[in-house]
């Protein structure tokens, strides 16, 4: 507390009757802002000059200004405020209340009666001993004015049945004692039951009695300046009976409490002054929903600037797609601490605007919130997938893995991540799920999976190729060697052989892909195709002009340079080498066509695939029966032509070779 500020005095109503602006910075000077209902307030009525001033300053320790004794000045006219020197209390000092004295501004006292009434729980009315019993006299004519004025702001009950309290406190100044206190609290009351009569009353407040409304206490001080030491101790008695709460007659009693949290008091007193200063009708149930409304709302507004702080703090890494650890906790706390704050001064408002207030404030942070937890959920899900795809190719990279457990496992993992993350994020007080976020993700992990296995199998499927091609050339090339009439069958033998145990390998692989029945088909089909195309390509790398060349011209100085026991020939004259010739080279011609097709002899060795004319297909068109063929008919005859040469030049050779021997 600002040092001296806790007795400020405040004029809290001008004497143009204006309400200062002032009032609530005030409080917070006091120290009173969070005091919620911990505090009290109390105001002063009566004639100008009967020491109203000096009293509550006597009393309370503030610090009103007094009447200048030497120059019997008046002080300004107007409401001021202070604080209580050592207590919760707000005092007002109504000045200029007795319009009838002044002769003029009966609407004043009319104006104050009403703001006092309206926010006071004890209002005390001063008055010399000697004016008591004056039933005509102006402190008469301002209670009638409080009277009527109580009557239509508490007149009704409030919802919960209970009447609006206030007291009364009749404070009887300059007592010199010869008329006792309780003679004087009679006529007082006396009087006091006449002006209720008098008053006019609603028709359905008729009966209303003045104790409905109101308590009355009396009390009297002695003469100030001809028994000082007794009315100092007066003083300090009645001062006890407004700080002591123990004692019996304590008179802040809690039904005269308007029930205004002290971080409102001065927007209430402030809307009530509006109302009674444009004499509109002052409907205290309506102005406290009006206070709820305004000081609720500047409380979530507080609360929410703190919130949105913080939850800024976060806004950035999830935007930026970073997956914030621990985010749904401190989600939960800001929420947590934007709704305590809240609950804390504003729960102490009309409650069913609180409620209402409280609810838009949750659905504020809940939005906000939202916003994080879905960018979370996005961050989590491309963390997954990501972590997905890296642990699924860290898990293939081994040798010996089982493509559909390394899935498994990357799988299990990763969705547990997200799930794990998503769970943590999601506030539970709310209807938030992640259900939709996860279906995606298991989806894309899924295709993920697909795509991998479609790769991977690739990568088998390559695998057996080429093994395949490596195993096939052996038997291809004894078998197309010889030239015997039955090679193909050994050909096929060996190819259907090797292409059985090429399907059974991939099968095995596969098996624990978790491949489709179609995937299967597919990459068997693909599996026979290269192999009949490894097979193709090595009997075409046998039946390449110079090694089909080669084949039978061996063939042909087989049958033509040795005899039937295996033996070489030397010829001699008489020699039928023309013959040997011609069958030589016939016989071996007609290995020709039987080089130039794939056919076995046995007919249950035959092999064939389906065409494929798909030109997207890395491998290109496919034509079996064409790959059946490896020599055209025309390439036929270009061999056997070229093969004729050869031999022709055998027979020469061989010709010469008698004609030699001849000579020797
Ligand atoms: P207010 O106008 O009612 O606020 O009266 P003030 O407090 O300004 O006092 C008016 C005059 O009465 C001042 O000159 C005070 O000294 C004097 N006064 C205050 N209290 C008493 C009292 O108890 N007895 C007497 N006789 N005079 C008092
Ligand atoms: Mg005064």
């Amino acid at each position: 507390m600002v040092n001296g500020a806790s007795t400020e005095r405040c004029q809290i109503i001008d004497d143009q009757k204006t309400f200062t602006c002032e009032l609530n910075n005030q409080i917070q000077r006091w120290g009173l802002q969070d005091a919620g209902f911990g505090y009290d307030v109390v105001a002063v009525f009566g004639s100008q000059s009967t020491g109203k001033s000096t009293l509550l300053n006597r009393l309370f320790g503030t610090t009103f200004d007094v009447m200048d004794e030497t120059r019997r000045q008046q002080t300004t006219k107007g409401i001021w405020m202070c604080r209580a020197k050592g207590m919760n209390l707000m005092v007002m000092d109504v000045e200029g209340t007795d319009g009838r004295e002044r002769g003029e501004d009966q609407d004043f006292e009319r104006k104050s009666a009403l703001f006092s009434l309206a926010s006071s729980e004890v209002l005390i009315v001063n008055m010399w001993e000697h004016q008591v019993g004056l039933y005509q006299g102006a402190n008469m004519s301002l209670l009638k004015t409080v009277f009527e004025v109580n009557l239509g702001l508490f007149g009704k009950k409030a919802q919960d049945g209970a009447t609006q309290r206030t007291l009364l406190l009749f404070v009887i100044r300059d007592h010199v004692g010869q008329t006792p206190l309780a003679n004087l609290q009679a006529t007082l009351t006396s009087d006091l039951l006449k002006i209720w009569d008098s008053i006019a009353k609603p028709e359905d407040l008729a009966h209303a009695q003045l104790t409905d409304y109101f308590d009355m206490s009396f009390t009297a001080l002695s003469h100030k300046v001809l028994v000082p030491d007794k009315f100092e101790a007066d003083v300090a008695d009645l001062r006890r009976r407004f700080a002591d709460r123990e004692r019996e007659d304590y008179l802040f009693k809690p039904a005269y409490h308007k029930r205004i949290p002290a971080d409102g008091v001065a927007h209430y007193m402030e809307g009530v002054w509006e109302q009674v200063q444009s004499n509109k009708d002052l409907d205290l149930p309506t102005q406290q929903e009006l206070l709820a409304q305004f000081r609720c709302d500047e409380i979530a507004a507080g609360a929410l600037e703190e919130f949105n702080v913080q939850a800024k703090s976060q806004r950035k890494p999830v935007e930026a797609g970073k997956v914030v650890d621990g985010l749904g906790a401190m989600m939960f706390e800001w929420k947590a601490r934007a709704l305590t704050r809240f609950d804390k001064d504003g729960s102490r408002y009309h409650q069913g605007v609180y409620s209402r207030k409280r609810a838009d404030l949750l659905a504020q942070l809940d939005a906000a919130l939202a916003a994080l937890f879905l960018g979370q959920l996005k961050n989590l899900h491309k963390q997954a997938l990501a972590s997905f795809k890296r642990e699924l190719s860290d898990g293939l990279k081994g040798e010996a893995y089982s493509f559909a457990d390394v899935v498994a496992a990357a799988r299990a993992a990763c969705e547990k991540r997200f799930v794990d993350g998503a769970e943590e994020a999601r506030l539970k007080d709310t209807d938030w799920t992640f259900e939709d976020e996860l279906t995606l993700l298991r989806e894309e992990m899924d295709a993920v999976a697909v795509q991998c296995r479609s790769d991977e199998t690739k990568k088998m499927v390559n695998v057996i190729e080429r093994n395949f091609r490596k195993q096939i050339a052996e038997p291809v090339e004894v078998a197309l060697s010889k030239g015997e009439p039955e090679m193909w069958d050994h050909v096929l033998k060996s190819f259907k052989d090797m292409l059985a145990k090429a399907e059974q390998s991939y099968l095995t692989k596969a098996t624990s892909f978790n491949c489709t029945e179609e995937e299967n088909t597919a990459a068997l089909a693909t599996v026979r195709r290269r192999a009949w195309q490894a097979l193709k390509g090595k009997v075409d790398e046998q039946t390449a002009d110079p090694a089909i060349l080669s084949k039978l011209r061996t063939n042909f100085e087989e049958r033509f340079r040795y005899d039937d026991k295996g033996v070489p020939r030397v010829w001699k004259p008489e020699d039928d080498i023309d013959g040997a010739f011609q069958k030589a080279r016939d016989e071996t011609v007609l290995l020709i066509p039987l080089y130039a097709h794939i056919a076995p002899k046995d007919s249950s060795l035959e092999f064939s695939l389906p065409n494929e004319t798909d030109l997207t297909a890395a491998d290109g068109d496919f034509d079996f029966e064409e790959s059946l063929v490896v020599f055209s008919e025309t390439k036929q005859l270009d061999l056997t032509a070229r093969f004729r040469k050869e031999a022709d030049a055998y027979y020469v050779e061989a010709k010469r070779s008698t004609v030699s021997s001849v000579a020797q």
